[in-house]
């Protein structure tokens, strides 16, 4: 049963709420149709089949009507990333240009979502997200490898059951805006009905998301050889580490003690760069492999993903070469991204201070 709900959830997303609304529906007809014959029955069940209702009810307004998420993203065309374009075009065998849209936003990662418009009769929509940091830092081929990953996932049709559960996970959370679980009634009912479901519903998703992981990794290393595929796994991890001791963790000390706005993420990137993408010693990579893995994570532990492409100790991943930033962004595009995102940064420091990541 529990097993028959999630396969629902991945099909219908969010609109799996409807066959929910119907049952809730068709209770408070009959309890209007047998409310002339058994009147006192009727009374007495009142309380129960109105809580019901407005329950399905505040489900069905929260979850259909859910807040668009705003992108904060910027979406690259074929005359600003004229060199992504190519990588994913030669990738992606079922590639059609006005089925596909690139964003780049300030992720030091990629992903890739798919949404069928007009009811999958013009076919699939794909929107690539390849983060601005992953191209200043990772070279060309790591990158190719990066984008390959992402294509898997959309031939192996991750991407739809995925994007539908974490949509109806978020607009699940959307429902208490419009019932509020502290102050009324049918707040709290709804509550308790998606309380154990959301939580199962996200251990299943995170399970779904490693074996994905795993999948994707190795039908991307058929399509660029498993060499590539590992190398770019070992510079995402030892370059994130690096990023995350040389910029995100001394911007976060001082943006929480900050009077005015610290320098912002990308011109300490730009600072740092050299440090980043150093070849040194993979120092982070080796202590990755005996750190303990974080059991909310979407993704599956840096040795697992090794060992899956046959991997037993870190391969050397020889030269790092030039930034593929260059390579694929138009000249400008790359000098204007950074620019804008740092303008917007101090916009969202206040946000990111009250959240306290
Ligand atoms: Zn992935």
């Amino acid at each position: 049963m529990k097993r028959l709900i999630l396969q629902i959830i991945l099909r219908l997303g969010r609109y799996a709420i409807l066959p929910v609304v119907a049952l809730a529906c068709t209770i408070l007809a009959i309890w209007l149709m047998i409310m002339d014959r058994y009147t006192i029955a009727a009374l007495a069940t009142a309380p129960i089949v109105f809580t019901i209702f407005m329950a399905a009810m505040a489900l069905a307004i929260g979850l259909l009507f859910l807040p668009s998420r705003k992108h904060r993203s910027f979406e690259a065309d074929e005359e600003t990333a004229p060199g992504l374009w190519a990588v994913w075009n030669e990738l992606d065998r079922s590639f059609v240009g006005s089925n596909r849209t690139l964003r780049v936003d300030t992720d030091f990662n990629a992903s890739i979502s798919e949404e069928s418009r007009y009811a999958g009769l013009f076919g699939q929509h794909v929107t690539m997200t390849v983060g601005l940091p992953l191209l200043m830092i990772l070279d060309q081929r790591a990158v190719r490898a990066v984008i390959a990953h992402e294509v898997a996932h959309a031939r192996l049709r991750h991407t739809s059951g995925g994007t539908n559960l974490a949509d109806f996970m978020a607009a699940a959370e959307n429902v208490f805006l419009y019932a509020d679980p502290e102050h009324t009634v049918t707040g709290y009912t709804v509550r308790i009905l998606l309380h154990s479901l959301l939580e199962r519903l996200e251990k299943e998703y995170r399970a779904l998301s490693r074996e994905n992981e795993l999948a994707a990794d190795v039908e991307a290393a058929e399509q660029v050889g498993r060499e590539e595929m590992a190398r770019a796994l070992v510079m995402m991890e030892v370059c994130g580490a690096r990023l995350t001791d040389l910029v995100f963790a001394p911007l976060q000390k001082e943006v929480l003690g900050a009077i005015k706005a610290p320098l912002p993420p990308f011109a300490r990137i730009l600072d740092q760069i050299a440090a980043i993408r150093a070849p040194g010693p993979m120092t982070a990579a080796v202590a990755s492999l005996s750190r303990e893995h974080d059991p909310d994570s979407t993704h599956p532990p840096f040795g697992q993903r090794l060992a899956n492409l046959g991997y037993t100790d870190i391969p050397d991943i020889g030269e790092v070469q030039a930034s593929a930033v260059d390579q694929l962004l138009s000249p400008d595009a790359a000098n204007e991204l950074t620019c804008r995102f740092d303008e917007e940064w101090p916009k969202k420091v206040q946000e990111w201070v009250s959240v306290g990541r």
